[in-house]
């Protein structure tokens, strides 16, 4: 494979185009691969890349452990402990580039897409360059939602990526250096260490929860005449923190707060940003209150990239917030793009529209009615492709179904009960009100890479229908499994060594042990045995030195 200027390109007037030049027959299928974070990483951990010639491009060459940013943000694990080279991830793999560009356009007619190097010294458009494919998976991410909030940009900071966690752990400790400047008035002393965190998600209770822990671990100990002047505060728009958690965990972290000082303020908007003050309302009262600030950090939730939306409306996808995709993670509107992690999301299929069909399929004799052994075998046969089922299950609105099912004294086994197609439809007429678009997570991302690789692992040995992994169905005919979340349970460390955990089961465990647990789960999810040995390594550090408050 060369370089070489292609001037027939019209994406721009000096775009260069890379291309195969091997013998088109034989060469092995581009697959592209846009981002490097927890989708596309996880996607190339596992792909078989001996079957492919893999090209990754992303703006940034390394990989981000997302789940301990707010701990970077207090000192607690340093920034290069989380990060790791995509370099490094791919060394052993055959077949793999990576160039350091932006994405700027994805032509999905003529299979190329058109890249921007990242270079700061490079004039803008000078050096773009385009990349053709076979494949191309789409695993961008998303990015901060301002909902056009005026002053964030210009006042608030996010909480996103390595250098926004390194920028706010310089800004409190400058927030408290310039507080501590000789000659300021109490209230200027009070305005500068008010720090203000605008939304309730975990990430924004993480943050809160870091930075609590730093002052009163470790800053206390240096400007203690600064103490009675500092003030944590956490805005949520909703009636509760945590609100995505159990609402055991949700009044946990609040009587946690509560007891460490956090002023938790729910039911506020936020209007806007100023220098040193947020303007917001209280929804309850209508009225406008003013909180003054010293620094703020925006987590209120992800927006779409503007690639992203100008791609989407190019394959007809408008007014979507991601990326619509099938279950198999196959982009809806064109061919051969795979779109996963938060820039997409997938469309479910609603049960009733199917039933049916899916009655047909199940009242084997044709009888129109379906006995209970059929029923129960109508389900389990599609609760694969219908996930609100086990969800629906799982929150018992069926028991009572179930359990006429379940009595063999009321109806023999295979014995015929009065279940016709209107009686099919009632019994599953809720089943629906349980879809929910999966989280926003490195979970769902990471799962989602893993499974997309194995159906392109899978794809040489599945020639006949080359499209991921076959299933055999009982009718002879081929079917693929289609992408199957899996949730294992969140975390959300409240800090004072105290967590609080969403375990599979409805278990919800909070405490010190569960921090133990936290800190055992997030050492064994770490890419590489680097960043696990320096994770663990930066908090023994900790717990023996305490955190480093240098700029
Ligand atoms: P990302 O990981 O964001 O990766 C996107 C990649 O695309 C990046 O490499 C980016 O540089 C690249 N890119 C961007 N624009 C372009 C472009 N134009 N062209 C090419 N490449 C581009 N999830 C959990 O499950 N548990 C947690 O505890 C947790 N904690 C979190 C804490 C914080 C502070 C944050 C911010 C997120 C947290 N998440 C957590 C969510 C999780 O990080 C995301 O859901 C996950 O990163 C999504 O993966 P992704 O691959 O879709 O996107
Ligand atoms: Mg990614
Ligand atoms: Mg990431
Ligand atoms: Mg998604
Ligand atoms: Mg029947």
């Amino acid at each position: 494979c060369v370089l070489y200027a292609d001037a027939s390109s019209n994406a721009s007037p000096t775009a260069v185009t890379i291309k195969e030049c091997s013998n088109p027959v034989d060469r092995k299928k581009r697959i592209l691969v846009l981002g490097s974070g927890w989708a596309g990483v996880s996607f190339l951990k596992s792909l078989d890349c001996t079957l492919y010639d893999v090209h990754i491009i992303s703006p940034r060459n390394f990989f981000v452990f997302t789940p301990l940013l707010p701990s970077v943000t207090a000192g607690t694990v340093e920034a290069r402990s989380i990060t790791e080279s995509i370099r490094k991830i791919v060394l052993k793999k055959q077949n793999v580039k990576y160039s350091q560009a932006n994405c700027m356009n994805i032509d999905s007619v003529n299979r190329k897409v058109l890249c921007r190097p990242v270079a700061d010294y490079l004039e803008p458009g000078k050096n773009d360059f385009e990349v053709e494919y076979d494949y191309l998976v789409i695993a961008v991410g998303a990015q901060a939602n301002t909902f056009n909030t005026p002053g964030v940009e210009k006042y608030c900071h996010f909480l996103k990526e390595i250098e926004d966690a390194e920028k706010i752990r310089e800004s409190i400790v400058d927030c408290f250096e310039l507080a501590a400047l000789p000659y300021l008035t109490k209230e200027e002393r009070s305005q500068l260490l008010h720090f203000v965190t605008v939304g309730g998600g975990p990430t924004g209770v993480e943050f809160a929860a870091e930075l609590h822990d730093l002052v009163y671990e470790d800053l206390c100990k240096l400007y203690p005449d600064l103490m009675p002047f500092v003030n944590i505060v956490v805005i949520q728009s909703g009636d509760h923190i945590l609100n995505t958690f159990d609402q055991r965990i949700s009044h946990f972290a609040e009587q946690k707060f509560q007891r460490d000082g956090i002023e938790v303020k729910t039911g506020c908007r936020v209007l806007e940003i100023q220098q040193n003050a947020i303007i917001m309302k209280e929804k309850s009262t209508g009225k406008k209150v003013e909180v003054p600030h010293g620094m703020v950090v925006w987590s209120t939730g992800i927006g779409t990239r503007p690639v992203i939306a100008q791609f989407m409306n190019q394959i007809g996808q408008h007014d979507r917030r991601a990326l619509v995709t099938d279950e198999w993670l196959r982009v809806k509107g064109c061919e051969n793009v795979y779109a996963l992690g938060d820039c997409a999301t997938i469309e479910q299929r609603k049960l009733l529209e199917d039933v049916a069909y899916i009655f047909t399929l199940a009242d084997k004799d044709n009888s129109g009615n379906l006995t209970a052994t059929e029923f129960k075998e109508a389900l389990d046969s599609i609760r694969e492709r219908y996930p609100q089922i086990d969800l629906y299950l799982k929150r018992q609105h069926m028991k009572d179904v179930m359990k006429i099912l379940d009595d063999p004294q009321t109806y023999g086994e295979g014995e015929r009960i009065l279940l016709d197609v209107e009686q099919f439809k009632k019994a599953l007429s809720k089943v629906d009100a349980q879809m929910k678009a999966l989280p926003a997570t490195a979970q769902v991302a990471a799962q989602q890479g893993e499974y997309l690789s194995r159906c392109f692992n899978r794809r040489k040995k599945c020639e006949v229908e080359p499209e991921g992994p076959l299933r055999v169905r009982g009718d002879g005919r081929h079917q693929f499994h289609p992408f199957v979340y899996k949730h294992l349970g969140q975390f959300a460390p409240l800090g004072g060594e105290q967590a609080a955990a969403e375990l599979p089961g409805d278990w919800v465990s909070v405490g010190r042990s569960t921090q133990w647990l936290w800190y055992s789960v997030y050492a064994s999810k770490q890419v590489s045995w680097r960043t696990r040995a320096l994770v663990i390594f930066d908090w023994s550090k900790r717990f023996i030195f305490g955190r480093d408050s240098s700029r």
